[in-house]
């Protein structure tokens, strides 16, 4: 028999590596293919062969209280948008655990969650954090990549396709996951008022979403991206899956502030405009303002849970520096220490960092390029030298980071 893979009919010179059978012969590339094709088809899911699954619904639940001293260990500060979360994700087990046919005709419906908050204030983090105590599937998804179906982009189902695909296809489990949807403001339309001409990337996409978020079956091809008339559609039920959206909405203190002004006129008004605090409007933050930002209000509609979270001011970026479990500062330590080095930071070096971080105005963002730009060279030198302690002075940072700056890094 002629030495050629039976599937692509490449000869055994033209492959890397040619498995042989009892009648024919595979090449590396098709076994490959053949593997993703049984992956895709969820014949190999732990669900479909009866076993325990990776996301098996727990028995034990955290409690909201629970869930928010987890994320007090990772996030600083945002105190509301944890208690929001945290409800909003214990309510999702309590709905999972709901008979289907519950007599007293009580059903709990779902409540999407989306967070308002500047950039680098801890929204993913939030986000991600939660999915690492959670046993479900969770996915984020950025929503400036979405389009409407027909545009260069990608379809809203591709959020579902990902989510399979975290699932490990197991569509039972994905159908109870949880997705984050992130800058959900870069698809607001441009103005207020509903226009007659079309907004591919805004509205269209809005109208999209809506139908995930309402919950309905979504055909989902399995590979994403496309639709292609000859794939085989997994059908995905979006009932029980919980949406987080997060968005910075910049500039959206305008509409708060415009609408504060005017309902503020009148009947109380003296009193409530001394309450309001100017320089914290997103606190304030009602769904009436994301509606004048753009976002059309079915969408708002389906996402009844609004939260906020707060700019991060000195001493929140200080804290973030340090205290959180896997801080910038002990993620430092930890490699030094796996070169038998101490590492430390003098305190003045820290406030050097954050005071760094507020001129580029880059929030908790700014902190870790900073302290990759002063480490550069000590990460270079020290694991060939044989120190036992290694200190960064504020000396040492200025000094580092000034050379960096410099070479216009
Ligand atoms: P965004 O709000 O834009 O989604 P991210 O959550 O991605 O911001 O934050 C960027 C980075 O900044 C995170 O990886 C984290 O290291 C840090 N960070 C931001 N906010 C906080 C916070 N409140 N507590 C701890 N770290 C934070």
């Amino acid at each position: 028999m002629k030495k050629e893979c039976n599937f692509c009919g490449r000869s055994e010179r033209q492959v890397r590596l040619l498995i042989t059978g009892l009648n024919g012969y595979i090449c590396e590339d098709c076994a490959k293919q053949a593997f993703q094709i049984v992956k895709e088809s969820g014949l190999d899911s732990a669900a479909s062969q009866g076993k325990k699954g990776k996301f098996e619904p727990k028995s034990n639940v955290p409690k909201p209280r629970e869930i928010k001293e987890y994320l007090d260990q990772y996030v600083i500060g945002q105190d509301e948008a944890k208690r929001f979360l945290s409800v909003a994700v214990y309510n999702h087990y309590k709905r999972l655990q709901q008979p289907v046919d519950e007599k007293d005709g009580v059903e709990i419906e779902k409540s999407n969650i989306i967070m308002v908050g500047s950039t680098g204030t801890g929204k993913t983090l939030l986000a991600r954090t939660i999915a690492k105590q959670l046993d479900v599937p969770f996915t984020i998804v950025d929503a400036t990549v979405l389009t409407e179906a027909g545009y260069v982009g990608e379809d809203v189902e591709s959020i579902l396709s990902r989510l399979l695909q975290v699932a490990d296809f197991d569509v039972k489990a994905a159908e109870r996951g949880i997705v984050f949807i992130d800058e959900i403001d870069k698809i607001a339309r441009k103005s207020d008022n509903p226009s007659i001409t079309r907004d591919v990337s805004g509205e269209g996409v809005q109208q999209g979403l809506l139908k995930l978020l309402e919950g309905t079956i979504v055909n989902v091809p399995p590979k994403g991206g496309r639709k292609h008339p000859d794939q085989d559609y997994i059908h995905v039920d979006t009932r029980n899956i919980l949406f987080v959206c997060g968005g910075a909405f910049d500039g959206i203190e305008r509409k708060i502030a415009q609408r504060l002004n005017t309902h503020t006129v009148g009947y109380n008004s003296v009193q409530n405009v001394r309450k309001i605090d100017k320089d914290d409007l997103i606190k304030y933050v009602q769904p009436q303002d994301l509606k004048a930002f753009g976002l059309i209000p079915e969408i708002i509609g389906r996402l009844p849970v609004l939260t906020y979270l707060n700019p991060l001011d000195r001493a929140a970026l200080e804290k973030i520096l340090t205290e959180p479990k896997n801080s910038i500062v002990k993620q430092y330590m930890k490699l030094f220490e796996m070169d038998g080095v101490k590492l430390s930071f003098a305190p003045e070096a820290l406030s050097y960092i954050v005071d760094k971080a507020v001129e580029y105005k880059l929030g908790a963002r700014g902190l870790r390029s900073i302290v990759e730009a002063i480490m550069m060279d000590a990460m270079f030198e020290v694991p060939s030298k044989k120190l036992k302690t290694f200190e960064v002075t504020v000396d040492y940072a200025k000094e580092q980071l000034e050379k960096s700056v410099a070479l216009g890094k």
